[in-house]
């Protein structure tokens, strides 16, 4: 259903691995799906060709995914293309990244998904190069070094521009888990990845109440919601709904 184009105008040209753009459109409000392709990406200890570091969606929002640091965490930069102004989805690491990649936009907050250590690691310097609030929920907050700047819960909707992220509260990867939405995209943290839950092996994770989360909040969403999580590749609700009892019956 969708057409696919090549483009030559590249908006991430500040990503040194960009070698190439392909675009993706169709559909009404028209979405354009922006991907960039890498030399060298590595997720995971394999090599894979394709790395997202952009998505756009005209008449709506605009985001920048990055792919940062050892573990591969993805920043998200989420753009009201009226007013530019934006919000950072984690603060992972490689912030000099984040910032040339902010270039040209108001950076009105900075949301954690978690507390988690390779989420944060860029925080103290991003706060500081962007003068922008930190907010995170308030059952994580104590991960942090420093105190938020605010606290979120759930239903609450951040507001950038004249468009709004709305956070979700989805616990069990750690108790304040927060996934963010904006039709037809949810970011995910690491509640959801392709293949099922983020890992709950560790102090604060909790499988049980993670598949709760999945089953009576994330997989509402419509089949067609593209999911972008905190580390790695897309996904959408639609591809990650039917495995659910498959992921209970193997604990993880
Ligand atoms: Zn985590
Ligand atoms: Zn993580």
């Amino acid at each position: 259903m969708y057409s696919r184009c090549r483009s030559t105008e590249d908006p991430v040209a500040a990503d040194r691995h960009v070698i190439s753009l392909e675009v993706i459109s169709g559909g009404s409000p028209a979405l354009v799906l922006a991907y960039a392709y890498s030399k060298s990406a590595t997720i995971a200890g394999n090599r894979h060709r394709r790395r997202v570091v952009a998505l756009h969606f005209a008449n709506s929002v605009q985001v920048k995914k990055l792919g940062v640091g050892p573990a591969n965490n993805n920043v998200y930069l989420v753009t009201c293309p009226t007013t530019r102004e934006s919000v950072v989805i984690d603060a992972s690491a490689e912030p000099d990244r984040v910032i040339a990649a902010a270039d040209g936009t108001k950076v009105v907050a900075i949301v954690l998904t978690h507390g988690h250590r390779d989420h944060i690691g860029a925080l103290d310097v991003l706060r500081q190069a962007f003068g922008a609030p930190v907010g995170i929920h308030t059952a994580d907050k104590a991960m942090l070094g420093e105190k938020p700047d605010f606290e979120i819960a759930d239903g609450e909707q951040i507001r950038f521009g004249r468009q709004a992220l709305t956070a979700i509260h989805p616990p069990g990867h750690t108790p304040g888990g927060l996934s963010f939405f904006h039709a037809p995209l949810l970011f995910s943290g690491d509640t959801l990845f392709p293949g099922g839950p983020g890992a709950t092996a560790h102090a604060l994770g909790n499988f049980a109440q993670v598949i709760e989360s999945i089953r009576g909040k994330l997989f509402l969403l419509p089949d067609e919601t593209f999911v972008l999580p905190g580390h790695g590749l897309d996904t959408t609700i639609g591809l990650e709904r039917p495995s659910l009892e498959e992921w209970i019956t193997r604990g993880w």
